[in-house]
């Protein structure tokens, strides 16, 4: 499925959308270069969720933890992640084979520690159709 947004707006109401529809267990990959709306993504997506608080990336922390919504919601930011113990040290299959929705960017770093099935969702620019346009693919989402 190819969604194309022409503000942050927009994008930010397609992650509202899915947040909406998100169910337990699911693992949702986000990628795309930075300033793309990543972030802006998964602001929707949480608030789709139900979560009030607010969302940003999670910077000094693998992943960042939102209680209060319809599921939890699991923010990875695996950026940073030295090696696949990191993630065994955080008990990452507590989150992936939880009862909440787990949003992980970059997560082409720990492939081998993701199942078989993920939703993958890739943002891009194109600069040609205008600076506020994004290309989103999501695949595996049925
Ligand atoms: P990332 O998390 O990928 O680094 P952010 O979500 O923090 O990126 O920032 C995206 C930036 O791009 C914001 O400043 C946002 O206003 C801008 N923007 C412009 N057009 C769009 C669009 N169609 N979708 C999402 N963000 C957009
Ligand atoms: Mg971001």
């Amino acid at each position: 499925m190819i969604i194309e947004t022409y503000s942050p707006g927009e994008t930010f109401q397609l992650g509202e959308r899915l947040g909406r529809q998100a169910r337990a267990g699911q693992i949702y990959t986000l990628r795309g270069d930075l300033g793309v709306g990543k972030t802006v993504f998964t602001q929707g997506m949480a608030k789709g969720l139900g979560i009030t608080e607010a969302v940003s990336s999670p910077t000094f922390t693998i992943v960042q933890e939102y209680q209060e919504g319809r599921l939890p919601f699991y923010h990875f930011d695996v950026y940073r992640i030295g090696d696949i113990e990191e993630m065994e040290e955080i008990g990452y299959d507590d989150y992936f084979f939880g009862d909440g929705v787990c949003m992980i960017e970059w997560a082409d770093r720990i492939r081998e520690l993701l199942p078989d099935h993920v939703i993958s969702v890739a943002i891009e620019k194109d600069l040609e159709k205008g600076f506020d346009y994004r290309k989103i693919t999501i695949e595996g989402l049925e």
